[in-house]
């Protein structure tokens, strides 16, 4: 087992800092704090991501991706003012659903302009009515003659309001009206125009987080995505992926949080006396530290074990827990160092507490995430009482029986 990174990721991680330094901080700073991002914006940001192979991290060389590890993808993801990297997981995700389960002829036509930004995609599943049970959607794809139509209401979507194409979650009714199969259509939006707009929240204000409106929207034949393996499992194999990169979203929040407080403590002073050298601020940055730490590397390891080959379920629900409710409460801490100032605007500090709350919600609640971990560890599954087949044997050998 060796910690260190290798030549190549401390190569990945520098590129990436080096290019959100030239590209995406600068974008950030001309736009304004507290609103959605333009278009153009949002745009300029996810092209530059594209030169580093971001939006198409988890497709193979030979279908236009980069070919890297997913620990490699998140050890880049980490470095992206999460801002822009909940908007780039969302585009990224959308892709690798597509390739997993999307047609020959739909990869063909549809991945090209995704892979370079050209175009950008998001996955629509939340509903006002369904977030964390995926399975009680109602928007519904019916045929109307030789046309196929889109009904339902989307909710909480990254990037659904300045997107060109969606991939939407529905029942297939096209030949029954009482089906519930869960299938995907892709929703493009120059040729199947529909309402979005963006939605305030507390934290990651210049983020795009929307809602969608389809009412007979007319879907093109050729854009109906039906897995061979189910909307549903496509989807778990891209969460084992997505929870982790999360978790690594709140430690940058908690990484920048430390530094301001480290820098804040060696010049502040107090009781004739630099704060950071009081026992108890030394304790503070100390906790803080640590819980950074040990959020990255649980996060690094949910994805070491992807891959590998998994299973990695329960790992990435835990990894993703664990390091929002840690670097959430490691910002407060590192808030704290800074007195009074920690509260002020000005001082900035205050932004990564609103924003570091935000990872609580997306890609599974911390409830949901404890479920699916107590899932493994127990084989019952707790959302329907219903009994799972069997222990997984990496759940048995983490807790060392
Ligand atoms: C920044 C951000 C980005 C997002 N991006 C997307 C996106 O791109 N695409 C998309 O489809 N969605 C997206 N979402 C939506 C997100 O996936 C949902 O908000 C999330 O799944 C929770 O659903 P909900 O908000 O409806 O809460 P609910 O499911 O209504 O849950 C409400 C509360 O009840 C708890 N709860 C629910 N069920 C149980 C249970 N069985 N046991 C115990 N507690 C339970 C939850 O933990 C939560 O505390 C995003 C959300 C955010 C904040």
């Amino acid at each position: 087992m060796d910690f260190a990174l290798t030549a190549d990721q401390e190569l990945m991680r520098d590129t990436v800092r080096r290019l959100v330094a030239r590209e995406i901080e600068p974008l950030l700073r001309e736009h304004g704090a507290k609103r959605a991002m333009p278009r153009n914006v949002f745009v300029r940001g996810l092209r530059a991501c594209a030169e580093l192979g971001l939006t198409a991290a988890r497709l193979p060389e030979s279908a236009g991706g980069p070919g890297i590890k997913m620990l490699d993808y998140g050890i880049m993801m980490e470095q992206i003012p999460p801002v822009i990297g909940v908007s780039l997981i969302a585009h990224e995700a959308s892709t690798a659903r597509l390739y997993a389960e999307g047609t020959d002829e739909q990869r063909k036509r549809l991945l090209p302009d995704i892979i370079s930004a050209g175009k950008i995609v998001c996955t629509d599943s939340t509903e006002p009515d369904t977030g964390s049970d995926p399975r009680n959607i109602k928007t519904r794809l019916t045929r109307s003659g030789d046309r196929l139509l889109l009904n339902g209401w989307k909710m909480w979507i990254s990037n659904v309001a300045e997107c060109d194409a969606i991939l939407v979650t529905c029942l297939d009714c096209r030949e029954d009206a009482a089906s519930n199969k869960v299938i995907k259509v892709v929703v493009e939006r120059d040729r199947s125009p529909f309402e979005a707009r963006n939605i305030d929240t507390i934290g990651l204000q210049q983020g795009l987080l929307g809602e969608a409106v389809f009412e007979e929207t007319p879907i093109d034949p050729r854009n109906v995505v039906i897995s061979a393996s189910g909307a549903t499992e496509a989807l778990k194999t891209s969460w084992a992926v997505n929870r982790p990169i999360f978790g690594l979203f709140a430690v940058h929040f908690a990484q920048r949080a430390y530094e301001m407080a480290v820098e804040y403590a060696l010049v502040r002073r107090q009781f004739g006396k630099p704060i950071g050298a009081h026992q108890l601020v030394q304790k503070n940055l100390s906790d803080v530290a640590t819980a950074v730490m040990s959020s990255r590397l649980l996060c690094y390891y949910a994805l070491s074990a992807v891959d590998q080959g998994g299973p990695a379920e329960g790992l990435a629900a835990m990894a993703k827990r664990y390091a929002q409710n840690a670097c959430q409460e490691a910002v407060w801490q590192a808030m704290n160092v800074l007195g009074a100032m920690g509260l002020s605007t000005e001082a900035k500090i205050e932004a990564l507490y609103r924003d570091v709350r935000m990872i609580a919600i997306p890609d599974g609640t911390n409830e949901i995430l404890a479920l699916i971990h107590g899932r493994e560890i127990t084989g019952f599954e707790a959302f329907r009482g219903l009994v799972t087949a069997s222990r997984s044997r990496r759940s048995r050998s983490e807790s060392g029986r």
